[in-house]
């Protein structure tokens, strides 16, 4: 099955966190994007994230076994955070699956969100510069976005 991700962090050790998610992945990783720096998103006052995109290759038949190995990072990197309830150190989402949608709230595909999220597309496009998104090129629907403090580390 293969499967765009979107990963960010906004820790100290956000590098750290998401080298995590390509190792835990390992050779089924068929290319990661540079790391982007993203402006926080949602009006909150945080520090920046950091954002990358992983194509993945992986032997998995279910969506839904892809979006628990995913959630078992995310769990795995919060378990270091000190705050209870704190910021999240780890998000691991899943932007788009080839030839599968989803409009199931516990599965969303593609990523409702990924459309207007430069810090989604930018990396996606550097891995897969012919990447659709909803039978779109992601080339025309960033060239339509509003600058978002995105840049290429
Ligand atoms: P968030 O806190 O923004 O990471 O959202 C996590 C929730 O979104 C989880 O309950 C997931 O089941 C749900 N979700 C729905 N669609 C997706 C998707 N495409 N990728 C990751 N999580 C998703």
């Amino acid at each position: 099955m293969r499967a765009v991700l979107s990963t960010g962090s906004n820790m100290e050790d956000s590098r750290a966190h998401l080298v995590s998610v390509v190792r835990a992945f390992g050779p089924e990783v068929i290319a990661q994007s540079s790391l982007y720096r993203s402006a926080p998103w949602g009006g909150i006052e945080q520090e920046a994230f950091l954002n990358q995109a992983l194509l993945i290759d992986a032997p998995l038949d279910d969506p839904f076994t892809l979006l628990n190995r995913c959630q078992e990072l995310e769990r795995a990197a919060n378990r270091v955070r000190e705050v209870r309830w704190g910021p999240r150190t780890l998000d691991v989402d899943i932007v788009d699956i080839e030839g599968f949608t989803s409009t199931h709230p516990v599965l969303t595909v593609p990523h409702p969100r990924a459309h207007e999220r430069e810090f989604v597309l930018r990396p996606w496009l550097e891995i897969d510069p012919e990447a659709h998104l909803n039978g779109e090129p992601v080339r025309d629907i960033l060239a339509r976005l509003e600058p978002q403090g995105v840049e290429k580390l």
